[in-house]
């Protein structure tokens, strides 16, 4: 019955979106109108995040994986085709591939950032491309008509930009498609260089616990045409550009994001810069507070990352403490926090398709044992954190 508890149990939420009056009226304000789908809002809010982000397109979707899904399909991959990815993340970078039957080729993670380990990755290329060491890293099932390295799917993890300018210089020989999963780093920067903007193609996403909200919701961000004439045609049911409502020149989706989540959308984006800052706050508060607590390490930011889009605060408890004892204890002072991610070689479905084995992915099985994500958002008051922090420290006691 653990899931069914009442939400009032808590002091504080494990993650809070921030609306004001003037998302409630920009949402208001489209339901005065006929226009509910396929309209202005849309376009506004798609031309926000561009203009935000640098990049020439963006095509706003219903939903984050939607988004990571239709880049696939722009980028034509399909049964068989490899894609390099870390399994450190939210299951749905992964799912994508296998909905159009690509084969995840998993690599492990940086244990400072949870991001994809590049110096595997140029290992990983350079095997792969010339066809070296496949045994090593295919999956043991699931992979017996592997066919040609296709792309990278590196993600940006907790709000973290994973170094986009090393990716393309490690994959420029091998004219590979790079999706960035910026699901979880909207306005974030590696070197200077946002998150999303680099890559052929990069997704954020808008779900209520994200740092901007649209409800559910997610968008697309590319500089090229091609793409992004794709991405129009099969979100919107396969109608190429010219098509008529009933002619549908591809097998298309509805993948559409509706007006009024467009509203909201546009108006979060506006406030995205104060919405990040004082996230950045509360992650200095949490850094503050919990600095001096020895069972546990803190998040790292590398220098790299000159800007940070916090997404989640997670800690990680040390090595030999039982950490999911301790998110009970939290739950027993009425806090909430929640292990992020699990590991994803280590879902039942992947175990079953692909036969991954504990141990196959050490560092992110590490990540995944340890973490935990505590309550944040930006509403957070330093004194809410100080709660939490003197619960952690309690909860620590085994
Ligand atoms: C949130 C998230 C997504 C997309 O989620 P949706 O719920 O489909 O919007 C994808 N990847 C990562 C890493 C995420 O955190």
């Amino acid at each position: 019955m653990k899931n069914n508890k009442p939400q009032e149990k808590y002091l504080i939420s494990l993650s809070a979106p921030d609306i004001t009056n003037a998302e409630r009226k920009a949402v208001q304000k489209v339901l005065h109108t006929p226009w509910l789908s396929n309209g202005k809002e849309t376009r506004a809010f798609e031309q926000a995040v561009s203009n935000y982000i640098g990049t020439k397109y963006a095509v706003a979707v219903n939903s984050g994986t939607a988004g990571l899904h239709l880049c696939l399909r722009a980028a034509g991959i399909s049964s068989h085709d490899l894609v390099i990815t870390s399994p450190f993340s939210f299951i749905s970078s992964s799912n994508v591939l296998l909905f159009e039957g690509a084969i995840p080729i998993f690599v492990d993670v940086d244990p400072r950032t949870g991001n994809i380990d590049l110096n595997l990755v140029e290992i990983a290329i350079n095997d792969l491309a010339e066809g070296k060491n496949h045994k090593k890293w295919l999956p043991r099932k699931g992979a017996e008509k592997a066919g040609p390295l296709r792309g990278i799917l590196p993600i940006d993890v907790f709000g973290q930009p994973v170094d986009i300018q090393a990716v393309k210089n490690i994959s420029a020989p091998h004219s590979l498609t790079i999706l960035e999963d910026s699901c979880e780093a909207i306005g974030a920067e590696s070197n200077g260089i946002k998150a999303g903007s680099l890559a052929d193609m990069g997704v954020f996403a808008f779900y209520p616990n994200k740092q901007i909200t649209t409800g559910e919701g997610g968008m697309v961000v590319t500089s090229d045409e091609e793409k992004f004439e794709m991405i129009l045609a099969l979100r919107n049911q396969g109608r190429a550009k010219g098509d008529t409502w009933l002619t549908h020149t591809y097998l298309g989706y509805n993948y559409r994001m509706d007006e009024m989540s467009a509203a909201l959308g546009k108006v979060q984006m506006g406030r995205l810069d104060t919405i990040l800052e004082k996230r950045a706050q509360v992650a200095a508060w949490y850094h503050k507070h919990l600095s001096e607590i020895a069972e546990v390490e803190l998040p790292q930011v590398l220098p790299s990352t000159t800007k940070m889009s916090w997404f989640v605060y997670v800690i990680k408890v040390k090595p030999g403490i039982d950490r999911d004892e301790v998110i009970r204890k939290l739950d027993e002072n009425r806090i909430p926090s929640r292990a992020y991610f699990a590991p994803i070689h280590l879902q039942p479905f992947f175990i079953e398709k692909f036969g991954y084995q504990k141990g196959d992915f050490p560092i992110t099985e590490d990540l995944g044992a340890r973490g935990i994500a505590l309550p944040f958002s930006n509403k957070l008051t330093e004194k809410e954190v100080i709660l939490v922090s003197q619960a952690l420290k309690k909860s620590l006691i085994q």
